[in-house]
């Protein structure tokens, strides 16, 4: 598929800060990419220089195949994390304003305009100033703004921040209606779910450095990392199952169909099957449900991110796999605040 956006040997300093080293990856065309990575990690300086707003202190970035620069900016819609309205224009006068200043025509900006202001509940506020309105329906604007234009790739920083999930779920519709149009769309937050519910594929920097970058179900199954999740009729006994040898580690965890059996999050010992486990389970209780775990995105990016050193003390080669870690066990919940009917349905 043809990349819309192409980084490649990306480096920016500032002083002896590394902020950017060495970042190369491609963005296919129509596809839905999350830029991930903690705070620091280089996220805004990269999309600065996307849109032509920093330069670089080397490498290049690549707008349909056209150096990043202000006569690339028409090209793009960026909503940067800190947020710029004119309080006391209109909401419309604001979104045309934006919309001709990236190079839209006003008729069908209008159109447009017309046409998120109606999904986003705004229309009837469109003649009131800024000022006048919720931080929620400001960033509403905000959002409309940056897409008035119809650009063909739209880069949203932190969008949901700010939003009830009632407008979050909005946002998600009019992110999946752009996507159906054929808009690139690159997401960078920390909202974890979000994320991982719209995103195909998923950069991950930190330190400046780039490391991963592939849809997320491949980097999903190279992490797997030989955890099953099961449920059973009646509770399990942990340290008759380790005992066994077939596993290494038991953690409950919310039942999937909460109203079914015991959950149990296991890890296989190397070299022993499904079947192995299976039996030494099944030698205790009924198992109502099987399947193998795949780590979460918040997993994902513990594992990626966690323990990574600043540049000038790591010893390991970026873009190297992370080393294998526990996964967290953000679904445990205490056995005591499991479902404790001794005849689950
Ligand atoms: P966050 O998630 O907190 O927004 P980020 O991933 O967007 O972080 P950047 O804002 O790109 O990170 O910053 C990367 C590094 O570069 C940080 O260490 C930051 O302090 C530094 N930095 C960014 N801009 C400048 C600047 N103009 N001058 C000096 N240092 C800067």
């Amino acid at each position: 598929m043809e990349n819309i956006l192409e980084i490649r040997n990306l480096r920016k300093f500032f002083g002896d800060l590394k902020a950017l080293n060495d970042v190369s990856f491609e963005v296919s065309r129509g596809s839905i990419c999350g830029l991930l990575g903690p705070n620091g990690a280089g996220k805004t300086t990269l999309l600065r220089i996307i849109n032509g707003i920093m330069v670089s202190d080397g490498g290049e970035a690549l707008i349909s195949g056209r150096p990043a620069s202000l006569a690339t900016t028409g090209l793009i819609g960026y909503m940067p994390e800190e947020r710029g309205l004119y309080d006391k224009m209109t909401v419309e006068d604001q979104i045309l304003y934006f919309g001709q200043l990236k190079g839209g025509n006003r008729r069908r900006l209008r159109e447009v305009m017309a046409e998120y202001l109606d999904l986003f509940n705004l229309s009837a506020d469109r003649r009131r100033k800024i000022k006048e309105l919720s931080k929620g329906n400001q960033q509403k604007v905000q959002i409309i703004a940056t897409l008035v234009h119809e650009p063909e790739l739209l880069i949203l920083d932190e969008p949901f921040s700010g939003f009830d999930p009632i407008n979050g779920q909005l946002l998600q519709e009019l992110i999946a209606r752009l996507h159906d149009r054929g808009t690139t769309i690159m997401l960078s937050s920390h909202n974890m779910p979000a994320i991982e519910e719209m995103c195909s594929d998923i950069a991950l920097i930190n330190h400046g450095t780039l490391l991963v970058k592939d849809s997320i179900e491949n980097i999903k199954e190279a992490n797997k990392d030989n955890s099953l999740i099961l449920t059973t009729r009646s509770p399990l006994s942990i340290p008759a199952l380790t005992d066994t040898g077939v596993v290494t580690e038991v953690t409950p965890t919310r039942p999937l169909n909460w109203r079914k059996g015991y959950a149990y999050r296991l890890r296989k010992a190397e070299g022993k099957s499904n079947m192995d486990l299976l039996d030494a389970v099944a030698y205790q209780s009924d198992i109502l449900h099987f399947e193998e775990a795949l780590p979460s995105l918040t997993d994902i990016f513990i594992r990626y991110t966690s323990g990574q050193q600043e540049p000038d003390e790591a010893t390991t080669q970026p873009n190297s796999q992370p080393s294998a870690q526990t996964l967290s066990a953000d679904t445990y919940i205490p056995q005591s605040e499991q479902p404790n009917s001794s005849t689950p349905q």
